[in-house]
């Protein structure tokens, strides 16, 4: 075991703050991982603050991590030291049964280890990436292939696969048309996706001040959806339309643009329901509301090696660690472009504290 330093919630009304807590030895199986970058997701903010009412405290989240292997067990073969690696959303799995055996650990039946959070279905509590280091079995490490722009990197772990994994599985090809619903961390990962996989993307916002950036970000069109004649224009003619946002909404505004037989996927994770969609809306076109949990560690090593191939990053503002309580309120007010990633070199500032 070794003891180390990272920022912790201690209860759900308490500001993030300095906290030692310790990590397991390098098991044989094990990779350790210096963190240098970690995203912030806004399921972090939802965690530390108790918003699904699960949270283990101390709380430490953190599951868009980079970093530099600075240690490997007997029986790891695929990273040395030295090595870039990504760790995501999970940390373990029961490996299995029929969900992990398909390489859907995500969706595993015994329930799958957050890399914070602890395990789904109860057990020890995990601590994650707003910390010095982490220890990973080999088998939810990701391989980085990207050179440059590491910080950049880091969101993909989250907010690349969870909008990369639908994408796929709706099976978005060349020509679909394809929205994005809000553009935060999620949403404009998913605008960069979309595009790169040849559709035609239409981005949904609530702001009307990100209408530049979305196109920059490779949206054909975007729409302001507190505006009906904008929504109006675009009825029945959607493929497939993926939901990243953080907030009840009426669904049936959305529902109603699909063709049919089309998809609206939910990935957005609201701490209360959404109005219930209107039953004839969805039976007169036979169109499917569905949803979608991040993906699998295949699914994510495909989706860096895409990203990679195509010079997707994400679009970041990087802060310290010391700086994280601000940031989390500054997402609340969709007040980030568009997604906050934390230097964790800045941890050294509090070596001292804690
Ligand atoms: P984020 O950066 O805060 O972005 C959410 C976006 O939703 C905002 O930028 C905003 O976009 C829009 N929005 C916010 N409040 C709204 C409201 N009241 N009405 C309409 N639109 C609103 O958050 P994120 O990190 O992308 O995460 C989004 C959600 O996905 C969270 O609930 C998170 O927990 C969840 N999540 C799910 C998974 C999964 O596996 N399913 C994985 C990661 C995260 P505009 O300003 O453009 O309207
Ligand atoms: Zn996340």
């Amino acid at each position: 075991m070794t003891t180390i330093l990272g920022y912790a919630a201690q209860d759900s009304s308490k500001p993030l703050a300095p906290y030692r807590f310790q990590r397991r030895a390098v098991g044989a199986n094990d990779v350790q991982i210096d963190i240098l970058y970690c995203g912030v997701c806004h399921s972090d903010l939802h965690t530390a603050r108790n918003e699904w009412k699960n949270t283990l405290y101390p709380s430490v989240p953190g599951h868009e991590i980079v970093g530099k292997v600075t240690a490997v067990g007997s029986d790891v073969t695929g990273f040395k030291v030295g090595d870039l690696a990504g760790v995501g959303c999970m940390v373990d799995s029961c490996q299995s049964c029929s969900s992990c055996s398909e390489g859907l650990e995500q969706y595993c039946e015994n329930g799958f280890t957050g890399t914070y959070n602890g395990p789904l279905f109860g057990g020890e509590n995990t601590y994650g990436g707003y910390s010095d280091n982490i220890v990973v079995d080999q088998k939810f490490v990701l391989r980085i292939r990207h050179t440059d722009n590491l910080a950049a990197v880091a969101p993909l772990l989250c907010a690349g696969i969870t909008t990369y994994s639908p994408l796929r599985q709706w099976n978005v090809k060349p020509g679909d048309k394809v929205g994005i619903v809000g553009l935060g961390g999620l949403g404009h990962m998913g605008v960069k996706i979309a595009a790169a996989m040849g559709a035609h993307v239409v981005l949904f916002t609530t702001s009307p001040n990100k209408r530049e950036d979305a196109l920059r970000l490779g949206a054909a069109e975007v729409v302001v959806s507190k505006n009906a004649d904008e929504m109006a224009a675009h009825v029945n003619s959607f493929d497939f339309i993926l939901n990243t946002v953080a907030a009840p909404h009426n669904l049936d505004a959305f529902l109603g643009l699909l063709k049919r037989d089309a998809t609206m996927t939910l990935v957005g994770v609201p701490d209360s329901a959404h109005p219930s969609p209107e039953v004839f809306g969805l039976i007169f076109k036979r169109r499917r509301l569905a949803g979608s949990l991040i993906g699998g560690i295949a699914e994510t090593q495909e989706m860096l090696d895409f990203c990679a191939e195509h010079n997707i990053v994400s679009d970041i503002e990087l802060i310290d660690i010391q700086n994280i309580n601000e940031a989390y309120e500054r997402m609340l007010k969709s007040d980030v472009k568009y997604r906050f990633v934390i230097d964790m070199a800045s941890l050294a500032k509090d070596q001292d504290a804690a």
